[in-house]
């Protein structure tokens, strides 16, 4: 299959007044449609960087990169991003902030006021449209944020650490929750964590990071023999385990 991503021999580094910081150094890795992906790595090391090059917020110092075989422009309209902060504003209600994307980019029309409805629908929002944000729970914020994110149809999810403002209990619940809720959208996904559980229970490809400059130390494939294969399926199989410490193996061998 044509990946709808490509990454070839990508460099970047930053350039203060203090001299230069080598943040990434010959990464390539390539994503196939529909498949969920997550990056792992030291902290530190480079990971938001390699995300806001995707996104197009930077351009590589040298190398390419290829959205279904063509440079990226800036500010990819295929392309939606979700953050550790929901980024909710609280003076719109949940439905107001939903559509904010169309409404920006000036498609909020019939149908997507329509979807949008059918997605708060779809997942458990919909009681919650004319609430504000405060009066949702932090997993409901996060869904709220992936609606919004949704429904602008993108064909790539970039997740930077989009779990990581929650506490425990809820992270593990919000992560299962919203990988499932991707998994069934059939939509591509970068998921950069530092949380290798979270990375083994969503990801079908875990890429891993050495310390800074980042290079790929590892691209490893996930699969469990799982009937049912959810996240929290995964998080409760005797693989799961083995995953996780031949992750912690190879990143504590680089350090
Ligand atoms: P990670 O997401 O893996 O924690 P980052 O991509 O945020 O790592 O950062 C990689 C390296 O680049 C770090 O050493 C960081 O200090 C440096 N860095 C990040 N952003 C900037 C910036 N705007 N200017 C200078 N250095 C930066």
């Amino acid at each position: 299959m044509k990946p709808i991503l490509e990454l070839k021999n990508i460099s970047y580094s930053y350039h203060t007044p203090e001299g230069e910081t080598q943040a990434l150094s010959d990464i390539t890795f390539s994503l196939a449609p529909g498949e969920f992906t997550a990056v792992v790595g030291p902290s530190g090391c480079g990971k938001s960087t390699l995300l806001s090059l995707i996104a197009g917020l930077m351009k590589p110092e040298s190398g390419e990169i290829l959205l279904n075989g063509e440079p990226l422009t800036e500010n990819s309209s295929r392309i939606g991003y979700m953050l550790q902060h929901d980024h909710l504003f609280e003076w719109r209600t949940v439905y107001r902030n939903v559509v904010l994307g169309p409404e920006i980019n000036g498609s909020l029309n019939e149908e997507t006021r329509q979807k949008a409805e059918e997605m708060l629908k779809q997942y458990g929002l919909a009681q919650f449209a004319s609430s504000k944000p405060s009066e949702l729970s932090g997993g409901m914020r996060q869904r709220a944020a992936l609606i919004r994110t949704l429904l602008l149809d993108p064909e790539l999810l970039l997740l930077d650490e989009p779990f990581s403002a929650l506490d425990y209990q809820t992270r593990l619940n919000v992560s299962d929750d919203i990988g499932q809720i991707i998994r069934d959208s059939g939509k591509t996904a970068l998921l950069v964590t530092h949380d290798l559980s979270e990375a083994v229970s969503l990801a079908d490809h875990i890429i891993i990071l050495s310390e800074r400059p980042a290079r790929v130390s590892d691209i490893m494939p996930v699969t469990f023999s799982l009937e049912n294969d959810t996240p929290l399926g995964r998080r409760n199989a005797p693989e799961f385990k083995n995953y996780f410490n031949r992750i912690w193996k190879e990143l504590n061998h680089h350090e």
